[in-house]
Order: C-alpha cells, then sequence, then structure tokens
C-alpha cells in the first residue's frame, strides 16, 4: 500500500518531470510509473511525510517539512475537495 500526502495527488497529477532537486524528481518518476504501471494500487492518505519527501530537500530530520503548515493546509484541502478520508 502507498502511503501518501493528500496534496500529492495534485503534484502527481500535473507533474511535468521538474521538481525540488534531482533526486526529488527522480523519486516522483518511479513513483508516477509505479502508479501508471499498478493502476489499481491502493493508497492510504496520511498528513505528514510520505514517499515523495523522503527525496526531498524541504524535509526536515523530525519527519517534517520546512513549509509544514502550508503543506498541512493543502492536505486538508485537498482531502475536503475530493472527499477523501485520512488514514
Ligand atoms: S518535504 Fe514538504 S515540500 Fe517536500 S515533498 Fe514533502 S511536503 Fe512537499
Amino acid at each position: 500500500m502507498l502511503l501518501l500526502r493528500p496534496h500529492h495527488i495534485n503534484c502527481l497529477f500535473f507533474y511535468q518531470g521538474l521538481g525540488y532537486s534531482k533526486n526529488f524528481t527522480i523519486g516522483m518518476d518511479k513513483l508516477v510509473t509505479l502508479i501508471k504501471e499498478n493502476p489499481y494500487s491502493k493508497v492510504m492518505f496520511i498528513v505528514g511525510c510520505d514517499i515523495l519527501c523522503n527525496n526531498c530537500p524541504n524535509r526536515q530530520v523530525n519527519n517534517c517539512c520546512i513549509t509544514q503548515n502550508k503543506v498541512n493546509e493543502l492536505d486538508y484541502n485537498t482531502l475536503r475537495t475530493y472527499n477523501i478520508k485520512e488514514n
């Protein structure tokens, strides 16, 4: 099962091969390929760091993002917009 931050479904949908760093785009490329090859993968939405954050230079050692408040807001907005429940 994939663990994803809710707002990352938007990032994946609009992804055009660019990102925060080379490692980040490599991680995005891998995830996009994984989802395309496994379109029925199960996903759990978590408001917290996920597989994409693992390769992001904005991730902090305490498992947070440097823009934690902003990304949390994006996550909760995404959950509301798509009527998705966390976890
Ligand atoms: S660490 Fe922050 S900026 Fe980086 S992918 Fe995760 S939520 Fe996005």
